[in-house]
Parts: C-alpha cells; structure tokens; sequence
C-alpha cells in the first residue's frame, strides 16, 4: 500500500509542478509518520524517502534509535519549551515556532549541543483560533527578534490551512503565506533565509505546490488513516 500511495503522491506532484513551470527538485517531501510504527517507517524508507516528519517530541526520541541515522527528521507540530531537549540533536528542522519565548528556549538548547538549528516561523493565514501561530501583521516582528540569537536560524515559514474537502478554498491562505514571505525576504533581514514555504497536506497539497511550497507535509496520502486509539 505504501509504495502505490508514493507512487500517487509522487505522480500529482509532478503533474503540479508542471501545470505550474516548476522544477520537481524545488519541492520537498516529508513524509509525516505521527502515530505510524517504524515497521512502516522503514518500508518508506525502502522505497526511498529520507525526509520524515513527526508531531510529538517524545515520538521522534523514541522512533529515532531504532530506524537509519540517514533520515533527516523534522519537527511539525507544537513544541512545549520542557521538550526540547529530545529533538535538539534529532532533528535537522523545527516548523513550529510561533512565540519568541520558543524561539529562545531552542536558541539555548541549541547552543547547548553547539548547533544553529533551522526554524520556520509558523503563521496562522486564516485567523482560525483553533490554531497555533502568529498573525500574519506579527509575523515579521518575530522574525527581526529571532534573526538576533546566534543559534538558531529563520529558514521560511509554515502554515497549516484549514481543514476542507475542496483543496481550491485553501489556494487563497497559500498565496498569502507566499506574498508575506516575499515581503519578509525583501526587508533583508541579516541571519534571516526566506528560502522555505512549508505547505500543503493530503488533501491540499498540490495546490500548495501550485502556489510555491518547498515543503509539503504528507502523511494520510502515504500511510494511510491515523488511529489515535492504540
Ligand atoms: C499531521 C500533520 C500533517 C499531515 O496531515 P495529513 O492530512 O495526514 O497529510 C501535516 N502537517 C502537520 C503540522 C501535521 O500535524
């Protein structure tokens, strides 16, 4: 079931690299594996994928041992302060920070292990207040603040649209995380590499590709339905 549902994902996001004149190397897929078993993790990674992502700090501590030291792991979901010491040295990007009081808590951490760890800032386009992130007129405050600690680095930004059975309502949000991050990039911010859009889900994202996402977050399309019950 993995390797056709690859083969699907990989087949649309060719066809909306093309629809759209981009190059199928601009975009990245993670391969988000939350509540999966390494047994599928490893069959993914027998098929080729190397990039995976995760929600839950204490997930990736504990899947990381037991799977290749070649996958680069990246951190999707919410991150509280007191967990990040187990995916400091695990994983090569955190997508979520939202708050300068993270930021700060990874910046030491960091600093810590002596590495410069590669955020996202992420963005709450559509205004849900079920959602983590910063308003989109915030977004480019938190970044100045960020860009002046030494240990961690702002590499684009995330966001997660809304939830929604038709993928075209959700174009709007990506355009806006694009035009927002074209806005940043022009203001030259020293330490600050808006060269990240990390957008896109199963049910939306090609469309997300459409409107420039680097990375997309894909983890239904490639391992199926979560159950949260086990
Ligand atoms: C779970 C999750 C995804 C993947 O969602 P699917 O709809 O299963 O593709 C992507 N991004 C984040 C932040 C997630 O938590």
């Amino acid at each position: 079931m993995i390797k056709e549902n690859l083969a699907d994902v990989e087949r649309r996001i060719c066809a909306a690299c093309e629809r759209s004149g981009r190059s199928r190397s601009e975009v990245e897929l993670i391969a988000v594996s939350k509540t999966k078993p390494v047994e599928m993790i490893r069959e993914a990674y027998d098929w080729g994928i190397r990039t995976f992502g995760e929600n839950r700090p204490q997930e990736i501590r504990d899947k990381y041992p037991q799977l290749p030291g070649d996958i680069r792991w990246h951190m999707i979901g919410h991150l509280q302060r007191n967990k990040i010491k187990y995916i400091i040295d695990r994983v090569c990007m955190i997508h979520s920070v939202d708050s300068l009081r993270l930021a700060q808590a990874v910046d030491e951490e960091a600093r810590r292990h002596d590495v410069v760890m590669p955020v996202l800032v992420e963005v709450n386009v559509a205004g849900e207040a079920s959602k983590d992130g910063v308003a989109p007129e915030e977004a480019e405050m938190l970044i100045r603040q960020i860009s002046t600690l030494a240990n961690i680095r702002v590499q684009g930004l995330m966001t997660i649209a809304p939830f929604t059975e038709k993928p075209e309502e959700n174009r709007v949000y990506f355009q806006r995380l694009r035009k927002l991050s074209v806005d940043i990039k022009a203001k030259n911010i020293d330490n600050v590499n808006m060269c990240d859009l990390s957008m896109g889900m199963t049910g939306d994202y090609e469309v997300a590709v459409e409107e420039g996402a680097t990375m997309i977050r894909v983890g239904t399309g490639i391992f199926g339905e979560r159950d949260y019950n086990h």
